[in-house]
């Protein structure tokens, strides 16, 4: 994904590249995770929040969303096709996530940062809630708008977001917070638009996980042009207390995914060619879902907290 999607950024004049520091404790000793040019992945040595440096410029890191990162290079309908075959995958993840919330928020009027294709906006819309989305690619929040037929959806970043302040009962962030720029602006904008004792759900990849340790820089969640943090348990908490936001709960349970046998067999080949063959044996089962759920993401539930 990295490569075919840099490559398509050269084609295009080219990404520009910028150094960057830890979020929480701007300029302190480092240790190296990842080299892979011209990227290099950190650990800080003071807090262990994850950061890849150099990565894509600030300004330009949400131009990558439309450059093929969720679609083919030229067609936007091979997103459709895509997403038709995966459907099933996403709404069970996404039933899955909506029980989470609904322990916490069983009702209500939300919104969803990085809205994607509308899956999620979808199961939720099916359970009652007002359901409202912002997505930075036009390409894949046509699948939401058309397919899923979702209401209430904003094209562009969060800061650009219409949205009255005060106003929402929960803002949700899956896999999204890693990829932000500046995720404490970002958190603070969503704070805003919660109302007093507002909830805020997100999903994030654990630097400090186990399967991050044994897998080393093959680790799955190390792509160095989106993924520019890399959080832990104890590094969201310090990132969302500054956003102004007190962490109610942080779980591993119920985080994972259900993916097609195809995929699996698709991403074995990051591992080895081995593994690969082998796993070319389940082929005949590649449109079957299975959940899976490797121990290495975070499912963050916390409060608008107020001054
Ligand atoms: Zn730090």
């Amino acid at each position: 994904m990295t490569h075919r999607t840099l490559e398509l950024a050269e084609r295009r004049g080219g990404l520009p590249l910028e150094e960057a520091a830890c979020v929480l404790c701007g300029d302190a000793p480092k240790s190296l995770l990842v080299d892979d040019p011209p990227f290099k992945v950190w650990a800080c040595g003071r807090c262990g929040m994850g950061f890849t440096s150099p990565r894509v410029r600030a300004d330009r890191l949400a131009d990558i969303y439309d450059l093929g990162y969720f679609s083919s290079e030229s067609a936007g309908d091979f997103g459709y096709a895509s997403y038709s075959e995966d459907a099933e995958g996403y709404f069970r993840t996404f039933e899955r996530k909506a029980d989470l919330i609904a322990r916490h928020l069983p009702s209500g009027r939300v919104l969803e940062v990085g809205c994607a294709a509308g899956f999620f906006l979808k199961v939720l819309e099916r359970r009652g809630y007002d359901v409202h989305g912002v997505e930075v690619s036009g390409t894949i929040l046509a699948h939401a708008r058309d397919v899923l037929k979702l209401p209430h959806l904003f094209h562009g970043t969060l800061d650009a977001y219409p949205g009255e302040p005060g106003s929402f009962d929960a803002v949700m962030l899956w896999d999204v917070v890693e990829h932000l720029a500046d995720p404490v602006a970002v958190l603070k904008q969503a704070r805003s638009l919660l109302k007093p004792g507002g909830w805020l759900f997100l999903q994030t990849q654990d630097v400090s996980s186990m399967t991050r340790k044994v897998l080393g820089a093959k680790w799955t969640h190390f792509k160095q042009l989106e993924h520019v943090w890399h959080f832990s348990p104890s590094t969201i908490r310090e990132l969302l207390g500054r956003a102004g936001f007190e962490t109610v709960e942080v779980r591993k349970r119920g985080a994972g995914k259900d993916i097609s046998v195809g995929f699996i067999i698709d991403r074995m080949k990051r591992f080895s060619g081995v593994l690969h063959a082998v796993a070319r044996l389940f082929s005949p089962w590649s449109r079957k879902f299975v959940y899976v759920n490797p121990w290495d993401e975070l499912v963050v539930a916390a409060r608008r907290k107020e001054a």
